[in-house]
């Protein structure tokens, strides 16, 4: 199905942040299809929150596909201050944009779940079957457990209805457009932030925690090329994890170096473990994405934090930040 010109109408919700602006540069340069019009919209098409603003966005836009990246996100510290308001901003945005989807027969839709929600307690790798295994790390109970019930709605439309919405499954993001808040945001671009500010002020740059937890770590715009091919492609209702290998995985301390080489910091660098270092590890297999491409590559972690410190660097008036 299509809109009336043959054309699909894709809309991105969230398509104004980091994921979202790893999809548009990604069509623009690289995936662009004449058959496809692809729309992304920020809170100020729509606040998702709010059936009435949802039903209108559909409405206006008339997708025939649905990526839907629209959340209330954070890195742990922001995580630790707001689990009510994730819990429940997000059950509103996913429930408003699953069911005005249903209600306007999209074709397909593609949410974004995360390798944060898995169960704190469990054997590793994690896989795909292991999400509602039993419950999420406790610094991040309310966002978990909102985005668990994406995979619980897919499955329940498409029980009931036979709808096709599937859902992603990404480790931790960064790249251009990130929201760099020291507070808010996730560890990459926070510690892209501090050292750019203690090279500029000769303080000292300091790492949250003890930097040994680990993390697999994706480049928003190898994500974006994965997400593009979910839309296009993946057959299956049920999630696929979408990481970068196990012996991919990095600690703290290795991306702080990483940071710090890409800008040139000389400084003194301290660690404050009087801070949280949450959970320790979310190691996440890729087996299934690799059953589906085996020879995606992709970009090394060095080159990925260049450029994401590069664009920080260049861009670091209109940064959000
Ligand atoms: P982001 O940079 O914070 O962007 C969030 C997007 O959601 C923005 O476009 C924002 O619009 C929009 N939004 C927020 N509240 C909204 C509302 N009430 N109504 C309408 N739009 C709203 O987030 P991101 O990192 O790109 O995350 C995208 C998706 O990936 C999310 O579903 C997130 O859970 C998932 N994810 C992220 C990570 C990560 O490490 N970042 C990891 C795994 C999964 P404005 O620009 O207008 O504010
Ligand atoms: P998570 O991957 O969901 O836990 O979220 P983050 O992206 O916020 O990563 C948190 C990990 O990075 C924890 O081990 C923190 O102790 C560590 N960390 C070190 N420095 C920072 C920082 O400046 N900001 C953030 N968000 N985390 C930091």
């Amino acid at each position: 199905m299509s809109s009336g010109d043959g054309k699909k109408v894709i809309l991105v919700t969230g398509g104004t942040g980091l994921v979202g602006e790893g999809i548009r540069h990604i069509i623009v340069t690289e995936e662009k299809r004449e058959d496809e019009e692809w729309v992304f919209a920020s809170s100020k098409d729509a606040d998702l929150t709010n059936a009435e603003q949802t039903r209108a966005l559909f409405e206006r836009v008339k997708p025939t596909h649905v990526i839907h990246l629209a959340a209330f996100v954070g890195g742990l510290f922001r995580n630790l201050k707001y689990n009510l308001d994730f819990l429940r901003r997000n059950i509103l945005i996913n429930d408003n944009v699953l069911n005005t989807s249903f209600e306007m027969k999209v074709e397909k839709v593609v949410s974004c779940l995360s390798t944060c929600i898995f169960p704190d307690k469990t054997t590793y790798p994690i896989d795909e079957k292991m999400v509602h295994n039993g419950p999420p790390h406790d610094s991040n109970f309310g966002y978990s457990y909102a985005k668990r019930l994406i995979d619980v709605q897919n499955r329940a439309y498409h029980q009931q209805h036979g709808c096709h919405f599937t859902a992603v499954i990404p480790t931790n993001v960064f790249g251009p457009h990130d929201n760099f808040n020291m507070e808010d945001g996730h560890v990459l671009p926070g510690l892209m932030h501090k050292v750019y500010n203690a090279k500029r002020d000769g303080t000292p740059f300091v790492i949250w925690g003890t930097g040994s937890p680990r993390r697999q770590f994706i480049y928003s715009l190898d994500l974006a090329r994965l997400f593009i091919w979910v839309l296009r492609d993946y057959p299956e209702i049920d999630p696929i994890i979408l990481s970068v290998g196990e012996e991919d995985e990095v600690s703290i301390k290795e991306a702080a170096e990483l940071v710090i080489e890409a800008m040139d910091f000389k400084g003194e660098v301290r660690y404050d473990t009087s801070k949280a270092d949450g959970q320790f590890k979310k190691t996440a297999s890729n087996a299934k994405l690799r059953k589906y491409k085996p020879d995606f590559k992709f970009t090394p972690i060095k080159q990925a934090i260049k450029e994401t410190c590069d664009w920080f660097v260049a861009n670091h008036e209109a940064a959000r930040k």
